[in-house]
This record gives structure tokens, C-alpha cells and sequence, in this order.
């Protein structure tokens, strides 16, 4: 069949997002650890602006999300002017690529990079570019050595999905000292609050003119279903992503529930507390095990296998055990399991199962 009704370059070569697998058929035991969400879930200040919220349904939302990123400016020391909130920060991702990029311009980020970074390059119709990393860990020599006149928009996550690894801060302000004028380097600070004595980069913003910083309420404050994000910028950046944005992006209910979250110490500190000290001790297991696995500083860890079909047998075995993890091939890791940190009982349930199933492989 032959039509011209055909979508901008690119487009089609954009592959269909496959998120983290939620159920298994017959099974009501199963915990999920695929899409790194906090096991405790929304904290209670923030389940109860979720209910309020039901009152205004009718009303439309805040334009300007004033009184959102007057709470994020106070929480975390910043300046609200430059603040922009997003239906995720996948939209503050989407944004920067529809403002910033667009045919014959390049968007570089790292080879074990989020999958978002090449969706929304070739959504606005960019060409992605991947620079290599050392280790499973960010490359700054690499990224430097992939820029060049071309390169609109940097990437990196860190800490970084799906690795959990992170680069110090020496080397984040060496790579945006070192990029092209024309470049505009993103921290994607998803898993910032999980590393320790980290601002995401918020300082650099302040210091800089090419660095911005998303965040996230999807994974510390357990929002993911709700799809609330934002940005951190110098106000040139901030005056151009204002005028992509829709005006209505966000709900009442996004913008309140948001805001409860971060007044919500209690949960915010059990949740870091609980997440450090199962991250680390499933860490050890799995080294322990045989499974080799890197120091992670966010809410997942990346179990390495001795090849992909070992990765495989070794995620039917949790599987089996009605344990959710995300195999990472799209990411470059085939040979690996990214498995988020779970409460008590089901990391616990892991090791178990990792436990026997290397058994089994003598
Ligand atoms: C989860 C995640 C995000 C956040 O996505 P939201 O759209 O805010 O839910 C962004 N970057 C990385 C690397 C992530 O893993």
C-alpha cells in the first residue's frame, strides 16, 4: 500500500518503549523490581493530597506551577525563577530535544544511556550519537572526543540507569568546560537523593550557562504513576523551555500530590534509609554468590552473569519465583539483570533464588 501521509525522518526509527514488566499470569504473589519504583510507595502526606485533589476536578490547573516550584526552590536551595515542572521527567527530556535539536544536529549520551535520550532525539528528528563508556561508568574522554560541531545536547544520568554507577563531580565539570560552545550538557539527576552528598548538579547550573538538571518525583518519593518531573536551568535555557511547554501540562492532582511529597520527611528518610541498607547488603550477596555486581548509589543494582544465557535461565528462575527484574539488552546488557531494591522480604527473596539458581550451574 502506498500513502505520502508520512511521519518526520526518524520517526519510524524510534523503537516502541517496552517499560518494566508488571504481572504474571496466574500469580497473585509477585513483587515487582523492574522499573525501579520505591516498595513503600507514595508516603502518607502525599496519598492524602491525592485524595483532596478529588475535590477540584473541575477546576483547571496552575499555568505557571507557581506554588510547586516555590516548594522544590525551598526544599532544595534553589532559585524557583529557574525551575520547570514536567509530566515526568521524560518531558523535560522531550522538551530540551524538541528546543534544542533537530535535523542534522547531534544528541550524545553515554552507551549504557537512558532509553529516553534516543527516543526524543530522533522524535525531533536528531541524530543520536553514543559514546562508550569505561567499566559500565560515564566516559568523560570519550563523550568529549564524540562532540563536535554538531552535538547540541549531552546526557548523562547520574547515578546512571541501568548501572548505578556515578562520576564525581571533578569529572562532570571537566566534561562541561570541555564540550563544544553550541552544547548543552543534561544531568539527569533521577537517582540524585540516592547518592550520597550529591546536588544533582545544582550548583554547576548555577555556575554555568550550558548545564541544566532534570529531576524526578518517580523513584524517591514513589509518584511514578502520577508522572511528575522537573528541570533546573539558567534562565536563557529556562525562557526557551517555557515557551515549549504546554501551558496545562500538569494537573492539580499532579501539582499537589507533588508537593506533599516533598514536605513528607518521614518517608523520604525511611525510604533512603531502607534503600541503602538493602542495596548494599544484596550487593554483597550477590558478589558472594558468584554474581558479580557493581557499587550502585540509586535504588537498583546490576547483577553481571557469565554471559546472556545465563542472564536468561537466571531471570525464568526468578521468574518462577514470581520475582519481576528487567533484563537490559536494550541497554547494551545482555549479559546482565538490573534488579531494584525491593523492601526486606524481597530482597531476601533474590538472594534466595540467585542463591540456588547458581548453585545449579556447578
Ligand atoms: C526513571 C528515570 C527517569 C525518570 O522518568 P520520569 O519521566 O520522571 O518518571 C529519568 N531518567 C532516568 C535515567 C530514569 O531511570
Amino acid at each position: 500500500m502506498s500513502t505520502r501521509i508520512r511521519p518526520q525522518p526518524g520517526i519510524m526509527e524510534i523503537a516502541l518503549y517496552q517499560g518494566g514488566s508488571s504481572g504474571i499470569a496466574g500469580r497473585d504473589d509477585v513483587v515487582k523490581l523492574s522499573s525501579n519504583e520505591n516498595p513503600f510507595g507514595a508516603g502518607d502526606l502525599a496519598r492524602a493530597a491525592y485524595a483532596r485533589s478529588g475535590h477540584d476536578l473541575h477546576r483547571y490547573p496552575s499555568t505557571d506551577h507557581a506554588s510547586l516550584r516555590a516548594a522544590i526552590a525551598a526544599q532544595f536551595g534553589l532559585d524557583a525563577g529557574r525551575i520547570i515542572c514536567g509530566a515526568g521527567s521524560d518531558e523535560i527530556i522531550s522538551f530540551l530535544c524538541q528546543a534544542y535539536a533537530g535535523p542534522r544536529d547531534e544528541v550524545l549520551y553515554s552507551e549504557h544511556g537512558f532509553l529516553m535520550y534516543r527516543i526524543s532525539a530522533l522524535a525531533a528528528g536528531a541524530t543520536p550519537v553514543v559514546a562508550p563508556e569505561r567499566d559500565r561508568t560515564t566516559d568523560v574522554d570519550a563523550l568529549l572526543a564524540a562532540a563536535g560541531k554538531r552535538t547540541r545536547l549531552v546526557f548523562i544520568a547520574n547515578p546512571n540507569n541501568p548501572t548505578g554507577t556515578m562520576i564525581p563531580m571533578e569529572e562532570i565539570i571537566r566534561l562541561a568546560e570541555g564540550l563544544p560552545k553550541q552544547a548543552l550538557l543534561v544531568l539527569d539527576g533521577a537517582y540524585a537523593e540516592y547518592a550520597e552528598a550529591y546536588d544533582g548538579g545544582a550548583a554547576l547550573v548555577e555556575a554555568r550557562e550550558n548545564v541544566v538538571m532534570t529531576r524526578t518525583f518517580s523513584k524517591l518519593y514513589g509518584l511514578g504513576g502520577l508522572r511528575i518531573g522537573w528541570g533546573y536551568g539558567p534562565q536563557h535555557v529556562l525562557d526557551v523551555l517555557n515557551r515549549v511547554r504546554g501551558p496545562f501540562n500538569l494537573s492539580n492532582t499532579q501539582l499537589a500530590v507533588a508537593e506533599a511529597a516533598l514536605s513528607d520527611a518521614a518517608h523520604v528518610s525511611r525510604s533512603l534509609t531502607e534503600n541503602a541498607r538493602w542495596r548494599d547488603w544484596l550487593t554483597d550477596r550477590l558478589n558472594a554468590l558468584g554474581v558479580p555486581t557493581d557499587r550502585s548509589h540509586a535504588n537498583f543494582v546490576l547483577a553481571r552473569f557469565r554471559d546472556p544465557a545465563q542472564a536468561e535461565a537466571c531471570n525464568a528462575a526468578l521468574l518462577a519465583d514470581g520475582l519481576i527484574v528487567r533484563q537490559v539488552s536494550s541497554y547494551g546488557l545482555p549479559e546482565c539483570l538490573r534488579i531494584t531494591v525491593g523492601d526486606e522480604s524481597a530482597c531476601r527473596r533474590v538472594a534466595h533464588v540467585i542463591g540456588a539458581f547458581m548453585e545449579g550451574q556447578g
